[in-house]
């Protein structure tokens, strides 16, 4: 099939470049030119697992390709993805003004039937407005259909998660609109949800925000864990293992980040209050995030007493591992935060420190984690990534000034780390 996607972020790259893999012909349109002429010269703009493998891979067999002009993604494909940014506005709903622009400049273009799909997560009733927009544009009369198939693609895992979903949900409106999906998704074999339009923008909001509440569920429970001198590590195992609650996103720490659960949340509680629901659950989860990050300064000040002129060792900077995404990171508001105390910060991530480095001129960026660690008074863990979980902790303990480890996703176990000479702090781990 002839695919268009409009918007070449992390969805866009990752969607465009599997559907070419399955065997389409996918063009990708962005409308930064700039973007567009760096990936042409094979440079991808985001670091994702096997991601630009798979984009040069999928060029190269003439599957895949990327261009600035929306006009060339229109006339190309019977199915156009919408995958631009929907970034939150400062009173919490979302900015659909990417989406508008996208609708109104597909419509302008239209000139025989075209599928088009929304794969942005927007709130619910925007497949109203991007038909009203594409009616209105639509200078020539040329039959459309609109749909909606929100991604639930995680980034580190971005494409495994694409090629094999737990599910596909698509939202449509006609037989034409639902065949096209259905066909297109065929290859990968995966549950289909096949719902109307609303239903299937609601399972995306619905979706994030009950993740984003197992997520502050569980450090609301390790905060009392501290206090009792229980381990939230096993309390979360204990609880998972039953079925109904299940184990992914039982992980204590320093909470979620992201350019999507925050910003989802937010909006979802936004356009629950607009038709007159007061989402109060949704509040608490937000409330509980943002605590958790005074939770890990108030440990920092806790064990390091006076923090200013002090040195702090950051590992992990990226919202979460296998990504350079700091978007929302609780890394970065906890760094400003240690630098406008007076501490000295010596931070280190695998893929994360050319954006950091644009957001926090004053911290200093190292090679690996042992210069990090280099005089530090302290090793605080951000992110958890899986070389993190490997060091040298003979060689960290030398280095370090003194043997603090405050382990912000608990990747270490506190016994351990006490036989190595550390004094541990972990989130919900009790009294070490
Ligand atoms: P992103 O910011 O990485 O990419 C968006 C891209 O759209 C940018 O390259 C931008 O230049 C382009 N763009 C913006 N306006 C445009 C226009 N008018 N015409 C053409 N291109 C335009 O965003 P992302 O992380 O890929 O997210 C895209 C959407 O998917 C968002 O709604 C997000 O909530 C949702 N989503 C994201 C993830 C994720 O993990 N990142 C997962 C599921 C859903």
């Amino acid at each position: 099939m002839k695919i268009s996607l409009i918007g070449c972020g992390y969805v866009g790259l990752v969607t465009g470049s599997c559907l070419a893999e399955l065997g389409n012909k996918v063009i990708c349109v962005d409308n930064d030119s700039k973007k567009i002429a760096r990936i042409k010269q094979g440079k991808i703009p985001i670091y994702e697992p096997g991601l630009e493998e798979l984009i040069l891979n999928n060029v190269k067999k003439k599957r895949l390709r990327f261009t600035s002009s929306i006009q060339e993604g229109v006339k190309y494909s019977e199915i156009i993805f919408i995958a631009v940014g929907t970034p939150p506005l400062e009173n919490g709903e979302a900015d659909l003004t990417g989406i508008e622009n996208v609708a109104r400049h597909i419509a302008l273009n239209l000139s025989g039937y075209r599928l088009i799909v929304e794969k942005s997560t927007v709130p619910v009733e925007t497949g109203e407005w991007v038909k009203k927009t594409i009616s209105t544009y639509n200078k020539h009369k040329a039959e459309f259909d609109v749909a909606s198939n929100p991604e639930f693609l995680r980034e580190g895992s971005a494409i495994e998660d694409f090629m094999h979903p737990d599910r596909i949900v698509i939202g449509v409106e006609s037989k034409r609109a639902r065949d096209l999906l259905v066909n297109l998704y065929k290859p990968l074999n995966a549950p289909l949800v096949i719902t109307n339009i609303r239903s299937a923008e609601l399972i995306k909001h619905a979706s994030n925000a009950f993740l984003a509440t197992k997520i502050s569920f569980i450090n609301a429970i390790a905060y009392i864990c501290d206090k009792v001198g229980a381990d939230v590590e096993e309390v979360a195992r204990g609880m998972g293992l039953d079925k109904r609650i299940g184990q992914s996103n039982l992980s204590a720490g320093v909470g979620y980040g992201g350019s999507c659960f925050p910003k989802d949340l937010d909006a979802f509680i936004a356009i629950s209050e607009r038709i007159g629901y007061n989402f109060d659950l949704l509040k608490a989860v937000r409330n509980i995030n943002e605590e958790q990050k005074h939770f890990i300064l108030k440990k920092v000040r806790d064990f390091l007493w006076v923090v200013k002129d002090k040195t702090i060792a950051v590992l992990g900077l990226s919202f979460k591992p296998d990504t350079d995404d700091i978007r929302n990171a609780p890394s970065i508001d906890i760094i400003k935060e240690l630098l406008h105390e007076g501490v000295k910060i010596k931070a280190y991530d695998p893929q994360a420190m050319n954006k950091a480095k644009e957001v926090l001129d004053k911290a200093a960026f190292c090679k690996d984690p042992y210069e990090a660690c280099k005089g530090a008074d302290c090793l605080l863990v951000i992110t958890e990534w899986n070389e993190f979980k490997e060091l040298d902790f003979k060689k960290v303990k030398h280095l370090l000034k003194r043997p603090l480890i405050i382990d912000g996703r608990n990747i270490y176990e506190p016994k351990s780390m006490k036989e190595k000479g550390f004094t541990y702090v972990g989130i919900g781990r009790g009294r070490h």
